[in-house]
């Protein structure tokens, strides 16, 4: 008997359905009100946090399946309830992989809870990477981390754009920022830091105003001569300071502060793309079993029945993609194809193809904001942008294939 199975445990089956109607019950319903007023949906966050399903014992829990699909499913789950309130409830997780990606098991246990306080003191987590002039180009970071001997404090300066959660002072944030340590080894001179809430220096700039995913604040953080304790270095002085040494002699070294998180993150984020795709595959089939034209209902035509055939091929495809790419990242198989960005990228891509078929097979309906269908075809597009743009994953993984570095 071969032991190759795609079968879900129990335990996945149960989280999965729990999260499932969570999202059906609470997130749908609330879906369009949050998408027009573009704000943070608190009371939906509370209601997340009361259940148990926005806090860290729950992350920590379905991060620690020994297959890697625990939490694929719960952000699958999520953006079918909702894309811009799934993000809205689990931008935190960017902050929190990022604690996770860089700091010493002591940072992770007294920061990680942090991030989500409790049912009565709700927390947040931003994770700052992107700059006005340093999107994909992460190595021209121009935010500077100056260590201050004299009082063992870091001195952060700059400013950060487009960042989930990012500013937000309403509750407790955590915020997780990238900095140039040494600005001429580039990437390899960065390091991530924790801003503790409420450290002076530190507020919102511009909060944009988006195409999809509104229910998600996105913001620009500016850092203005932010102190911090040495402490709040992930990974430590001692490992830093290795790490650029070796940089200096020409080394390579194993880390750099912002990869190692995407690589990790991106297979999730490629879960939610599909979680908007089936929205839109499983709603579009409805319809088309109902709706009639020329006196026939429109799934009995093949230009109808085709595309929702492909949908659903697409969207299996793309799902086993991002369970591959999560399986291996939970058991260690290194991505020697580039298969985190593969997920990524596939699936990031369905979504916003799927998307753009439903709204076909809706027609004029699938056009108007009474029918959930055009805020889905909104959201997906975030996909093929945030955390590597698809040209980015394809540079990633054609690098990864070919062995040669394409610029
Ligand atoms: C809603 C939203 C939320 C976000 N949340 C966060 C967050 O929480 N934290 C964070 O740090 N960032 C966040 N981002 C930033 C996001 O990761 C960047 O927007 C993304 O990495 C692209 O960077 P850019 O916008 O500067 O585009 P650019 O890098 O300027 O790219 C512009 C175009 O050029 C292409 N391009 C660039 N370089 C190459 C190349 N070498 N080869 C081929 N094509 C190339 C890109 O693919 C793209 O099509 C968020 C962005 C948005 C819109």
């Amino acid at each position: 008997m071969a032991d190759f199975s795609l079968e879900l445990n129990e335990d996945q089956l149960q989280i999965q359905k729990w999260v499932h109607d969570f999202a059906e019950d609470v997130m749908r319903p609330a879906a369009h009100e949050w998408d027009e007023r573009e704000e943070t949906p608190w009371p939906i966050i509370e209601e997340a946090a009361n259940i148990g399903l926005y806090s860290w014992e729950f992350v920590a829990n379905a991060f620690s399946d020994p297959t890697g699909l625990t939490f694929p499913l719960v952000m699958e789950e999520m953006a079918w309830g909702d894309a811009g309130i799934g993000l809205a409830i689990f931008g935190t997780t960017l902050g929190v992989s990022g604690i996770v990606g860089s700091g010493t098991p002591e940072q992770i246990a007294e920061w990680v809870p942090q991030c989500f306080g409790t049912p009565d003191d709700i927390h947040v987590s931003a994770f700052c990477v992107s700059e006005p002039d340093a999107g994909s180009d992460v190595s021209s970071l121009r935010t500077r981390a100056v260590y201050d001997e004299a009082k063992d404090e870091w001195v952060l300066n700059g400013t950060k754009t487009w960042i989930t959660n990012g500013g937000i002072d309403k509750v407790p944030n955590v915020h997780v920022i990238v900095a140039a340590v040494d600005p001429e080894l580039k990437a390899r001179g960065h390091a991530s830091f924790v801003v503790p809430p409420g450290t002076p220096g530190l507020r919102m700039g511009q909060k944009f105003k988006k195409m999809g995913i509104r229910a998600s604040h996105t913001a620009e953080v500016v850092l203005d001569d932010v102190r911090i304790p040495g402490n709040c270095l992930l990974g430590g002085k001692e490992k830093l300071d290795e790490r650029l040494a070796r940089a200096r002699e020409g080394k390579s070294t194993r880390t750099q502060a912002a990869m190692s998180t995407f690589e990790a993150s991106r297979p999730i984020v490629g879960a939610q793309a599909l979680g908007i795709a089936r929205a839109a595959y499983e709603f579009a089939l409805d319809y088309a079993k109902e709706r009639k034209a020329f006196g026939t209902r429109i799934i009995e035509k093949q230009g109808i029945a085709f595309k929702l055939a492909d949908m659903r091929m697409e969207i299996d495809a793309a799902r086993l993609l991002v369970w591959r790419a999560c399986w291996m990242a939970r058991n260690g198989k290194p991505f020697t194809a580039g298969e985190g960005s593969m997920s990524k990228l596939k699936a990031g891509e369905v979504a916003v193809w799927a998307t753009e078929q439903a709204i076909q097979i809706l027609g004029g309906y699938g056009y108007i904001r009474e029918f959930p269908v055009e805020r889905w075809h909104r959201d997906s597009k975030i996909y093929t942008i945030f955390e590597g743009t698809s040209e980015i994953q394809r540079l990633v993984v054609a690098r990864a294939v070919s062995g040669v570095h394409i610029p």
